[in-house]
């Protein structure tokens, strides 16, 4: 398949590509193009024009420091999955980067990108959603940030408007005594998820859990979070939490799989995900 006629720009700096965006509304931005591409290619997306920001030096970023991990737009999935400094401060980026897709679309593919294209089966938007992480936007009209809880409006669907270009995501760092798990199934190795569960446990101070948080894709429109704190049974028991999960969620039936076994499936990731969490923040409590 070929892509419908598309306007092309390739600007150098941010300003250009704000510009370029402007000049041009309903161009889309194109990232690793991982995604845009085989959207255009089965005209699924007939966009006016492309802003490319491939030559925009100023996002190809990756800052960490005490507070999180700050990923640019233009920094690769690999890039982040490799970074043993984000690991230190944010263990969970890493751990869910390694189940998306196969390592050459991981090498072109974009974190940010991921979260703009707001694909419900997507590891990151999940994971950014159970961080409570934000998104940096900026367009003509200025910058603004947008939490994750706000982010994410539906499949496919973000809150960026129509101009704006997602510049960062930000990923807060695992506090003290806090561990962090990722746990999905699929078909195949690579390919997305029939469903998926990001887990953060915190201990307090005399080892008991102060709070669980779990994190799916794969079984709603968008990146769905549960506080699951109460539903927390003494460590190493998470039967109470997964059962929990079950009765909250309403995974929709697809080619690949029925609602009944999603949602099977789901509390029993769920509860490997949460177990493997706590122990991890046992062990940093210990250490
Ligand atoms: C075979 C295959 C398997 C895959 N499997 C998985 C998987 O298992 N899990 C998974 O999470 N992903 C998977 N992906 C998608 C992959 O992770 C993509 O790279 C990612 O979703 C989008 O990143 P990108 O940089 O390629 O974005 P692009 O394809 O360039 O863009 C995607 C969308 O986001 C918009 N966009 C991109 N960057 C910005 C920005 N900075 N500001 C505003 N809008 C922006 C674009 O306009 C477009 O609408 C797969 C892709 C392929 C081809």
């Amino acid at each position: 398949m070929k892509p419908p006629p598309f306007g092309y720009a390739s600007p150098g700096t941010l300003g250009e590509a704000l510009d370029a965006l402007a000049a041009a509304p309903g161009a889309k931005v194109l990232a690793g193009g991982q995604s845009l591409i085989p959207l255009l290619n089965m005209r699924l997306a007939a966009p006016p024009a492309l802003v490319d920001i491939n030559r925009v030096a100023e996002l190809d970023t990756l800052h960490v420091g005490d507070q999180g991990v700050r990923v640019g737009a233009l920094a690769r999935h690999a890039r982040v999955e490799r970074s043993a400094e984000a690991a230190a401060v944010q263990p969970l980026l890493g751990r869910a980067l390694r189940h998306v897709a196969h390592p050459v679309i991981r090498n072109r593919g974009t974190v940010v990108g991921s979260l703009a294209h707001a694909d419900p089966a997507a590891e990151m938007p999940a994971v950014l959603a159970v961080l409570g992480g934000t998104v940096e936007a900026a367009s003509a009209r200025g910058r603004r940030t947008i939490p994750a809880a706000a982010f994410f409006r539906g499949p496919l669907e973000s809150a960026l408007e129509p101009g704006e270009l997602a510049v960062s995501a930000f990923f807060p760092a695992a506090p003290p005594r806090t561990g962090t798990a990722f746990a999905e199934t699929a078909r195949r190795h690579g390919d997305y998820a029939l469903s998926g569960v990001a887990a953060v446990v915190g201990l307090d101070e005399d080892l008991r859990v102060a709070s669980a948080r779990a994190g799916f894709l794969g079984i709603a429109p968008t990146p769905l979070v549960l506080d699951l704190t109460g539903a927390a049974g003494p460590r190493g028991d998470w039967a109470a939490a997964a059962a929990h999960v079950r009765e909250r969620i309403d995974p929709e039936p697809d080619i690949h799989a029925g609602a009944a076994y999603r949602r099977h499936l789901t509390g029993v990731l769920a509860e490997r995900a949460l177990a493997s969490a706590a122990a991890e923040a046992l062990r940093r409590a210990e250490d």
